[in-house]
């Protein structure tokens, strides 16, 4: 697999890290990992085949996870995207298929008029299923949303990827991420958190400890960790290697 992160940053405007979105390739297809409103242009600037993407998870309806998809699915009804044949499948959390049925509605936007299919798959918290050919995966209940999940992924090529997405401490985590490759975890603030429904650095780390994945990549980074030496201060914590998201980091695992 191959990790590209698109946006590394929160719901915060800021001049360097975009909204959450972070590019995926697998032995089965692509997946893009949350879709921010940022999304579909970060997806050109990296220059990554964004017409031929083959699927889009969501962890959670917060806008800066869920904002794109309206936008990226109006922008594949253009000529770039004409020669596109094969399915989009969009997985998220129960109420997914309301929700993006909700905006397409309020507008008559036309978002499913497309010259190929969009599948949407519903998908429980705590289930397996296949997202890509070859591709299996696993959701894990979060505590920040009613609806928020993490994912597991394992294709035929690699070990398992794994991402938190925004989560709060849970004790579930560090099994869950047990013997990844590659864990991509949600450390929003430094400390004294401001609310429990995010990571700060100690939990990331707690978690790290116990799980100790080959490689840590923290994201979901609010501006507090403007000018801070993250992956200096994970160390501290935990000695295994970390590496901060940075928009426009590419990592092969
Ligand atoms: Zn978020
Ligand atoms: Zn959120």
């Amino acid at each position: 697999m191959k990790l590209t992160i698109l946006g590394s940053g929160t719901s915060v405007p800021h001049p360097e890290r975009a909204s959450p979105a972070h590019w995926l390739e697998t032995s089965g297809g692509t997946i893009l990992l949350d879709i921010s409103a940022d999304a579909p242009h970060r997806m050109a600037q990296e220059s990554l085949d964004w017409p031929g993407l083959d699927a889009i998870w969501i962890s959670h309806f917060h806008l800066d996870h869920f904002g794109g998809l309206a936008p990226f699915l109006f922008g594949l009804r253009v000529p770039q995207a004409k020669s596109r044949t094969k399915p989009l499948r969009i997985f998220g959390p129960e109420g997914l298929r309301h929700i993006i049925e909700t905006i397409n509605d309020s507008n008559n936007y036309k978002l499913f008029e497309q010259r190929f299919a969009i599948e949407i798959a519903e998908v429980a918290a705590n289930a397996g299923f296949e997202i890509l050919p070859g591709v299996t995966a696993n959701t894990l209940k979060t505590p920040h949303t009613k609806e928020s999940l993490a994912l597991r992924l394992k294709d035929e090529d690699s070990k398992p990827f794994v991402y938190t997405s925004d989560t709060g401490f849970s004790e579930d985590l560090a099994p869950f991420a047990k013997d990844s490759r590659l864990l991509l975890m949600e450390c929003s603030f430094r400390r004294n958190k401001p609310v429990q429904k995010h990571l700060e650095l100690a939990d990331a780390m707690r978690v790290a400890q116990e799980c100790a994945p080959e490689t840590l990549v923290l994201t979901h980074l609010y501006p507090e960790w403007d000018h801070i030496d993250l992956a200096a201060e994970a160390r501290a914590l935990w000695s295994g290697e970390t590496i901060e998201a940075k928009d426009g980091l590419t990592l092969g695992m």
